[in-house]
C-alpha cells in the first residue's frame, strides 16, 4: 500500500485516549509514528471536561497495549471497578502513557494538523495514489510526510449548533456571549456564570444530563438558580436510558437521578422545543421554537458534536450521508436505529476509506452518532495498527465486549417520536429510512400540540401531567 515509503512516519493526529492507543499499538509492533496534537499536553479535550465522572469504570477505560507499556515501567493500575473523573483519567492513565519513553519523543504538542493530503497530488489526482506519502500540514505551515494517517481528533472542537434544525438558529451566533456549549463546570470553575441564574439546557445526550445535576445540585446551594431543559423529542426516554437495566451503574443512576429531578420539579422539562431564535436582551436572552419562548441568563447547548472533515477535504473519503462515520459503521451506529452503545465488533475493514492508508478512529470515526465508548475506540485502534503492519489476521480478528444499555430493551418509538426505530440495538432492527426522521420532526411541529405563542419564565414548573403539552 505504501511500499516505497515505509521509513516515514504513521502519523497520529491526536493525544487522546485512542490516538494514545494507536501509538501504544504501534509501538508495540516497532512501527515509526509521530502524535501531532493541538495541544499543550496529552489528553486537552479529556481535560476540558475533566469535573465529569466517567460512567464507565476503569476496566474499560485503559487499552491493553497500554497497559502492556504502562506495566512494564512499574505504572500501579487503578482500581478496575472505580469510576474516574476526566481528570483522574488523564493524570492516572493518559499524561504516564504519554511519558512513557516508548511515546513521548514521538509526540508533537502544540501541533494542530491543518490540512492532510497526499503529496504532489490533489483528491482529482489517481496516478501512483497509493504509493504516494501523506502530506500533512500543520497550522504553522510545517510539512510532514507520512505513510499513513490514523486521525484520533475527536469532535469535542467542534460542537453542534443550538439550532435544531441543523444550522445555527437565528441569532445564535450574535447572542454567543450568552452560550455555553457542553459541559461547563458549574459546581467549580464555572460557578459564577450560573449562580443565581436562569440556565436554559438544550440537548438530551449524556452532557445535558450531567450539566442539568450540576446545576441542579447548584440550585439547592445558591437560591435564585433555576434550571429548564428543553428536548426536541416527546420524551427524554433515551436520556432517561436503561436505569437500573444499564451494565454500567454510572450511566444507568445519571438517568435515575435526573427522571427524579424532573420529577420532583427541581429542573423544568419543556418537550419538542426545537430551538429557532435566540435574541439577545441586555443580560438576559430569549429562545424560541416559534412558539414559545422561555427567557434565560444563559444557555447550555448540549446538542452533541460534529466530526470535522474540512482537514481532509483532499483525501477520498467515503462518507455515509447520514452521520459522517464510513459507510460499513453507520448502520451500526445510526441513532435512528440503535439507542444505546452496544456495536458489533468492527476495525479496519469497517473503517477503510477509498483513500488507502488514512483511518478515523476513536470518537471521530462515529461522526454524529452519540454512542462511542473507549472500548470501541481501543479495539478500533488494534486493528487499524494491525492493517497498516500487513497483519490482516490480527486486523480482521476484532474483538468487543461492551457493557449492555437497558434502554435497548425498550422500545424508543413509542415515547421519541423524533427518532424512529424497528427495535433496540440489542435486537433485531428494521430497516429504517432517513425520512422516518423527518416524518417524526414534522409532527413535532405541527402536531397540534403547539398552538399559540406563550412565554415561559424559567422557574415556572408544568404540572406533572403536562409535560408534553405545557403550552
Ligand atoms: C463528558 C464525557 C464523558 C464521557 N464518558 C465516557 C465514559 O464513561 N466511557 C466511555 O467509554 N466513553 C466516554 N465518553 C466518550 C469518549 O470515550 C470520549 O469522548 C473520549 O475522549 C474520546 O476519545 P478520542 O481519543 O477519540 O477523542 P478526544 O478525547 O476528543 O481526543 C482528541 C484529541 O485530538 C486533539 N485534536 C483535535 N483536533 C486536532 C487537530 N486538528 N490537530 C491536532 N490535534 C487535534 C484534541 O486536542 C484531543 O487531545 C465521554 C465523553 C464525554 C464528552
Amino acid at each position: 500500500m505504501t511500499s516505497n515509503v515505509p521509513d516515514l512516519p504513521i502519523v497520529i493526529i491526536g493525544a487522546g485516549p485512542v490516538g494514545l492507543a494507536a501509538a501504544a499499538h504501534l509501538a508495540e509492533r516497532g512501527l515509526p509514528f509521530l502524535i501531532l496534537e493541538t495541544g499543550s499536553g496529552p489528553a486537552a479535550a479529556v481535560r476540558d471536561w475533566g469535573h465529569v465522572r466517567l460512567f464507565s469504570p476503569w476496566r474499560y477505560n485503559i487499552d491493553p497495549a497500554a497497559a502492556r507499556l504502562l506495566g512494564d515501567a512499574g505504572w500501579v493500575r487503578p482500581d478496575d471497578d472505580k469510576l474516574p473523573t476526566g481528570a483522574q483519567l488523564a493524570a492516572d492513565y493518559l499524561q504516564p502513557l504519554a511519558d512513557l519513553p516508548a511515546l513521548k519523543p514521538h509526540i508533537r504538542y502544540r501541533a494542530r494538523v491543518a490540512a492532510v493530503t497526499r503529496l504532489g497530488l490533489d483528491r482529482v489526482r489517481s496516478a501512483g495514489r497509493d504509493s504516494t506519502p501523506f502530506l500533512v500540514r500543520l497550522a504553522d505551515g510545517t510539512d510532514i510526510h507520512a505513510r499513513a494517517v490514523i486521525d484520533a481528533s475527536g469532535t469535542w472542537g467542534t460542537p453542534n449548533v443550538l439550532g435544531a434544525f441543523g444550522i445555527p438558529a437565528h441569532g445564535e451566533n450574535t447572542a454567543a456571549e450568552h452560550i455555553d456549549s457542553a459541559l461547563p463546570d458549574v459546581l467549580g470553575r464555572d460557578r459564577d456564570r450560573f449562580a443565581g441564574k436562569r440556565i436554559l439546557v438544550v440537548g438530551a445526550g449524556h452532557s445535558a444530563a450531567n450539566t442539568i445535576l450540576a446545576l441542579a445540585a447548584l440550585a439547592e446551594q445558591q437560591p435564585g438558580t433555576q434550571v429548564t431543559w428543553a428536548v426536541r423529542s416527546s420524551a427524554p426516554t433515551r436520556t432517561y436510558g436503561g436505569q437500573s437495566a444499564d451494565a454500567l451503574a454510572e450511566r444507568g443512576a445519571l438517568g435515575t437521578r435526573l427522571r427524579q429531578a424532573v420529577e420532583n420539579g427541581a429542573v423544568t422539562l419543556l418537550t419538542r422545543f426545537l430551538v429557532q431564535r435566540v435574541t439577545a436582551d441586555g443580560d438576559s436572552v430569549q429562545v424560541s421554537d416559534g412558539e414559545r419562548t422561555v427567557t434565560a441568563d444563559r444557555i447550555v447547548s448540549a446538542t452533541g458534536f460534529r466530526p470535522d472533515h474540512t482537514i481532509t477535504g483532499e483525501l477520498r473519503l467515503d462518507l455515509d450521508p447520514i452521520l459522517g462515520s464510513t459507510r460499513a459503521l453507520a448502520p451500526l451506529i445510526d441513532p435512528n436505529e440503535h439507542s444505546c452503545g452496544t456495536v458489533p465488533p468492527h476495525g479496519a475493514d469497517e473503517l477503510a476509506h477509498p483513500e488507502s492508508g488514512y483511518y478515523a478512529i476513536g470518537v471521530k470515526s462515529y461522526g454524529r452518532a452519540p454512542t462511542f465508548l473507549l472500548a470501541t475506540g481501543y479495539e478500533q485502534a488494534r486493528s487499524v495498527v494491525a492493517a497498516l503492519a500487513g497483519d490482516w489476521d490480527a486486523a480482521r480478528d476484532v474483538q468487543l465486549d461492551l457493557p449492555e444499555t437497558g434502554v435497548c430493551n425498550s422500545d424508543p418509538v413509542a415515547a421519541d417520536d423524533t427518532i424512529s426505530s424497528g427495535g433496540g440495538c440489542c435486537g433485531t432492527s428494521a430497516p429504517v429510512e432517513v425520512a422516518s426522521t423527518g416524518r417524526g420532526l414534522a409532527t413535532g411541529i405541527a402536531g397540534g400540540l403547539l398552538t399559540a405563542p406563550v412565554l415561559i419564565t424559567l422557574g415556572d414548573k408544568p404540572s406533572g401531567d403536562q409535560t408534553g403539552t405545557c403550552c
